[in-house]
């Protein structure tokens, strides 16, 4: 599923401030909320997809991390974008959580009775690498920026020494009921507890290391080993280096994604490599001994006596590495002859000399085609 870039669905650009997201999403959502647009699927998916786009932009930190690692989040078991992201869309629950912000509610997350351990988001990191380097591997040092488990509170943002307590307003439930008359009628909704913002737990004396978030921002530097014979779309896992968890859960892991840029020379299939090297048309025509590069510096290939152009040749294991460990793809070296320009007076001469000399009979390999063109003529004269 492919999912559009989210300042494309608030229609603002990648420079927006945060006061212009926020009015483009109102706009939007007021366009197409499913109750100005009853019985119409496609607003009520647009609405979603508006929702979706401005519970990231809308939050500068989500906003931050989007604008780094994009939107591999909700797809491919990515766990998005951590704490308070919105829940499903079921039922009346998060049309509530729109009205509070637009009559000046609290816009928590809509997700309820999260007390337990939660293990920390996945992060993506995209990577591109040279062929030489896709083919023999190597271990970069990237730079990645987190939300790390915050080490005074072991993330659960209860200052040290206290603990979390049952929130008193939804007694643990995190939500409350109630009802409301908006200009689009009149809803009972359940939303989310304001007190604990859905956690059901509430925090007395927040940890002053993380204000009581459980997590605290940090830059880290990390090795990745990339093994040989990785291509563009390989994705290596380096496990526990994604964002902390919280409450004790695991930590998320890191994906780096690998690009291949494209080589000057070769051309990668699989495992193997083709490159096109240019011959002088004598070459071709006497055989010779020529330099090839490959990716392990300069080979020599033999090109016999009378070569055509276009002819592949190959070149045994001189591709790229498998990935599994073992074997090695070949490389293809494609001969291309050179019709030779820009010719001397003497050269010239010697040409027209060896033409006398070939006679104008047409090249063996030619004369079966010269033969049917012949006969084309004749049964049309
Ligand atoms: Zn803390
Ligand atoms: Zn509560």
């Amino acid at each position: 599923m492919a999912k559009r870039d989210y300042y494309e669905v608030l229609g603002v650009d990648r420079g927006a401030s945060q006061d212009e997201i926020k009015k483009a999403y109102r706009k939007l959502a007021r366009q197409y909320h499913p109750d100005a647009n009853p019985n119409d699927p496609s607003a009520e998916a647009k609405f979603k997809e508006i929702n979706e786009a401005y519970e990231v932009l809308g939050d500068p930190d989500k906003r931050a991390r989007y604008d780094q690692f994009g939107h591999a989040g909700a797809e491919g078991g990515f766990g998005g974008f951590g704490q308070g992201d919105f829940g499903g869309f079921g039922g009346f629950e998060p049309f509530g959580n729109i009205f509070d912000m637009f009559f000046g509610g609290d816009f928590a997350g809509a997700r309820a009775q999260r007390r337990g351990p939660e293990r920390g988001a996945d992060l993506r990191y995209d990577l591109e690498i040279t062929l030489e380097d896709a083919a023999f591997g190597l271990e970069r040092e990237i730079q990645i920026t987190r939300m790390d488990t915050c080490k005074e509170c072991n993330g659960t943002g209860a200052a040290p020494g206290t603990h979390p307590v049952t929130c008193p307003v939804c007694n643990g439930r995190g939500q409350v009921g109630e009802t409301r008359t908006t200009p689009f009628g009149r809803f009972t909704s359940l939303h989310t507890c304001q007190r604990c913002g859905g956690e059901g737990k509430v925090i007395e004396k927040p940890c002053p290391a993380c204000n009581g978030k459980g997590r605290v921002r940090g830059r880290h530097t990390i090795a990745v080993k990339i093994p040989p014979g990785v291509d563009t779309g390989t994705r290596l896992r380096v496990a526990g280096e994604g964002d902390g968890g919280l409450r004790g859960g695991a930590p998320g892991d890191l994906y780096v994604y690998i690009t291949v840029l494209p080589h000057d020379i070769f051309e990668r299939t699989g495992n193997d490599i083709l490159c096109e090297i240019p011959v002088e048309f004598w070459q071709a025509a006497l055989g010779d001994e020529i330099d090839v590069p490959t990716l392990d510096g300069k080979a020599k290939l033999k090109i016999p006596e009378g070569t055509q152009t276009g002819t592949v040749f190959r070149l045994k294991n001189k591709g790229i590495p498998s990935i599994r460990g073992f074997g090695r793809g070949d490389q293809h070296v494609r001969v291309k002859v050179m019709t030779p320009t820009r010719l001397s007076e003497k050269e010239k001469e010697l040409l027209r000399q060896f033409a006398k000399l070939h006679g104008k009979s047409a090249p063996e390999e030619g004369k079966g085609f010269f033969k049917k063109m012949r006969d084309a003529w004749e049964r049309h004269a």
